[in-house]
């Protein structure tokens, strides 16, 4: 096959590629990589096309604009990477385009082939290079796929490099007295194959990963679902925490909630189950985890020390809660939540009696008035000292949060007698 068809087939393909992904994106307007990784082909495409027509359209545009959109491509490409991650474009996407515009601008690499194909592929293995420490250095997806990606830009690179040695060491003058036009086409088309492949592969996990975050989530809140809280039980219990042997369940219950509905509307529930999930996210955060378990009803799972920890946590957002106004469309919504607390050493831990005693727990809470804490003890839920009884309002949290710590330690020490 000579060069010329090779090229043509090639860029059919990047060609085609492109169209795809433009359509991909055209569905799926918030994820870019899709733009970019269409404008990357779509650019390496059309540089193959300009190349491959060399001869016949002025040098200029098959040389020199060719090989810098081929190159543009490859930054493009890098970018799209960038935004697959979720990360930000870096500026240094443009630097293989960059490195051989320069080149172009001083006449004696402008003039001569060897020297123009060991700039291209120096700029285009700098280009591969960041793909490579992208594909390794990121993502928590599709490992394997990524290293084995990363291996096949490693191929290219040494192929370029082969390529370029190659050229300057037998002084060619053009693609028709390269010693073997096939070593500089066919590393190319078989690295771009592979991506192609490995690329579609990395996209598959993608999906179905969001799906299962999908299957996780609640989508009002963002927050974890019953499942999505169930699943990391099993996963905390699991922890090797020597200095957190006990497994904490703490259920919330936003208090009169019905009432909040019933003045405000529908939406403005919404608003205020958003908030409080955002509050606690917050609070949780680097703890363990919070979902909605359904309606007005959410729950944690952490690792705790002991008893007065698991209290204090609750505790702590409980009054943050009631110390705070939700707005909804102008109303200053104020809500308070109950919450039962149950605990069991992790390694014993059953799911089923921490939901029942965490529940009997919150039952007890709701009996004594509502927007307090209640603590499963061996059996007998009570009720958790609020520091916010024995102090003035106005107190800072900061405080609320040392009295508490002081109040739950009699506790214990009583309960414990
Ligand atoms: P208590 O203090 O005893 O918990 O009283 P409550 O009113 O909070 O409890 P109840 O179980 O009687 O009412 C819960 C309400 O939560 C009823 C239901 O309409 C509301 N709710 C459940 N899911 C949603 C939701 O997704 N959005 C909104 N806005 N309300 C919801
Ligand atoms: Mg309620
Ligand atoms: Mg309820």
């Amino acid at each position: 096959m000579d060069i010329l068809t090779g090229l043509i087939i090639w860029a059919a393909q990047a060609l085609t590629l492109c169209a795809l992904l433009f359509v991909q994106w055209m569905h799926r307007r918030d994820q870019m990589f899709f733009l970019s990784w269409s404008v990357g082909f779509g650019l390496f495409g059309t540089a193959l096309i300009l190349t491959g027509l060399r001869g016949q359209i002025p040098d200029f545009i098959s040389i020199e604009i060719a090989n810098t959109m081929a190159l543009a491509s490859v930054g493009v490409i890098v970018a799209g990477m960038q935004q697959f991650d979720g990360r930000r474009v870096d500026p240094y996407v443009a630097i293989p385009a960059l490195i051989w515009v320069g080149g172009m601008l001083l006449p004696f690499v402008r003039e001569d082939f060897a020297s123009r194909v060991i700039l291209y592929h120096v700029a285009a293995c700098i280009g591969y290079t960041m793909l490579i420490a992208l594909l390794l250095r990121h993502g928590e997806r599709s490992k394997w796929v990524r290293r084995i990606l990363a291996g096949i830009f490693g191929v290219h690179i040494v192929a370029s490099l082969l390529t370029a040695a190659v050229t300057a060491t037998a002084a060619a003058t053009s693609f028709s007295n390269v010693p073997s036009p096939s070593l500089i086409l066919l590393p190319g088309a078989f690295c771009f194959v592979a991506m192609v492949l490995t690329g579609a592969q990395m996209l598959t996990d993608r999906s179905e990963q969001k799906l299962k975050d999908l299957a996780l989530t609640d989508p009002l809140t963002g927050v974890l679902n019953r499942r999505g809280l169930i699943g990391d039980f099993h996963r905390l219990q699991q922890e090797d925490r020597p200095d957190k042997p006990l497994i904490a369940l703490l259920q919330f219950d936003l208090d009169n909630f019905k009432q909040v509905n019933d003045r405000y509307g529908h939406q403005a529930g919404d608003t205020v189950l958003v908030a409080f999930s955002q509050l606690a996210a917050l609070s949780f955060r680097g703890r363990g985890s919070f979902g909605r378990m359904g309606g007005e009803e959410f729950a944690s799972i952490l690792r705790v020390a002991d008893l007065v920890e698991a209290a204090s946590i609750a505790e702590g957002l409980r009054m943050t809660l009631a110390l705070q106004t939700i707005n909804s469309n102008g109303h200053q919504i104020a809500v308070t939540a109950s919450s039962g607390i149950a605990l069991q050493p992790s390694v014993t831990a059953n799911l089923d009696a921490l939901l029942s005693a965490a529940d009997r727990a919150l039952y007890t809470a709701k009996n004594a008035g509502r927007n307090c804490s209640a603590i499963d003890k061996d059996g007998t839920p009570c009720i958790v000292p609020s520091a916010s009884m024995l102090s003035q309002k106005a107190m800072t949290l900061e405080l609320h949060a040392d009295e508490q710590v002081n109040a739950l330690r009699r506790v214990t020490a009583i309960a414990s007698v």
